[in-house]
């Protein structure tokens, strides 16, 4: 569990969070989203324990991040954004040797390393230099080094970041698997990975956090209408005249080119598509064509990150 409360922190003068709280619940994984500089890497770094807030609290797992700071780095499991590696030392020596610094006892690095290994598809890796892998495997060696001593609380800051997409889907793989029991904040500036692998969002954008919901209820939220794409057969005035004085239509737009196409703008709370397909019978048009179109989270971040408010003297 992660509960962070009026975390703020400033570079100097500069201010990079303000007032950041979230929970994060035991066995949620919870996207953390936002563009560059909107401070994703400033608060996972204060509940990492690498530095402390300017002021605020936050705990993992019920410890509190300044007085209990030794601990709270055995139980968590962290990729940062560029993991530091050894280039000179095989994956299976380098993972030893994190293991030994995590706290993992002699008499267990060997199965724990084993167990890492294969948790993160490194099998046949594990003897070759880090320096010469991939950045795809770099970045599995990474995730491998966050999972020794099996942490049950997982932070990965941008764990896809510069990876082919055949790489992304194999690490959103191991991060699937990784779900069960564990809690995980995951930091992206990529919208359709958060989408795709959490059921729970926090949007932060220029220090503050703007949005925390599913990305479906903040795809609802968001939408002030909803908008309708129909295409019947032929053009039909008379059944263009009727759609246009339909109760709940707010504004149509129609392309003739042998068929009809309208996009029809309207109140997201009552859906009017049975009403159209009657219409359409009625008027005798054939119906090619009748569908809600969906606001992508896409389109709710971009409206979050550019209607809300900032931190003063943040970056923009
Ligand atoms: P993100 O991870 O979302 O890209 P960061 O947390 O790295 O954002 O940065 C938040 C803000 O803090 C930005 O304005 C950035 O320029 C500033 N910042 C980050 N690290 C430092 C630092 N070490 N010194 C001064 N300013 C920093």
């Amino acid at each position: 569990m992660i509960e962070a409360e009026g975390l703020t922190k400033f570079y100097g003068p500069r201010g990079a969070i303000r007032n950041v709280s979230f929970e994060i619940d035991k066995g949620e994984v919870v996207g953390f989203l936002g563009p560059n500089g909107a401070g994703k890497s400033t608060t996972i770094r204060i509940l990492t324990c690498y530095m402390p807030p300017s002021s605020g609290t936050a705990r993992v797992e019920g410890l509190d991040i300044i007085e209990d700071s030794l601990r709270i780095r055995e139980k968590i499991g962290y990729l940062p954004e560029s993991v530091p590696l050894y280039k000179e030392l095989t994956v299976r020596r380098f993972l030893r040797f994190a293991a030994g610094s995590k706290g993992v006892e002699a008499k267990k690095i060997r199965s724990e390393v084993s167990r890492v290994i294969s948790a993160c598809g490194l099998e046949k890796t594990a003897n070759r230099e880090i320096g010469n892998l991939s950045k795809g495997f770099k970045q599995r060696v990474g995730l491998a080094q966050a999972l020794l001593n099996n942490p049950s609380v997982l932070i990965l800051d941008e764990p896809t970041i510069g990876l082919d997409p055949t790489q992304i889907i194999e690490i959103r793989r191991i991060i699937e698997e990784l779900r069960e029991d564990r809690t995980i904040l995951l930091s992206s500036h990529i919208l359709p990975e958060v989408a795709q692998i959490c059921r729970r969002v926090i949007i932060i954008n220029k220090g503050e956090i703007v949005a925390t919901d599913s990305p479906a209820n903040l795809t609802s939220q968001l939408q002030k209408t909803a908008t309708i794409v129909l295409e019947v057969s032929g053009p039909s005035a008379e059944f263009a005249q009727a759609l246009e004085n339909m109760s709940g239509v707010q504004k149509i737009s129609m392309e003739s080119n042998g068929t009809s196409k309208f996009e029809i703008e309207t109140d997201p709370s009552v859906d009017i598509r049975p009403e159209i397909a009657a219409l359409a019978m009625q008027k005798g048009c054939g119906l090619l064509e009748l569908k809600k179109m969906q606001l992508s989270l896409e389109d709710v971040f971009m409206q979050l990150v550019t209607e809300e408010s900032t931190v003063e003297g943040a970056e923009s």
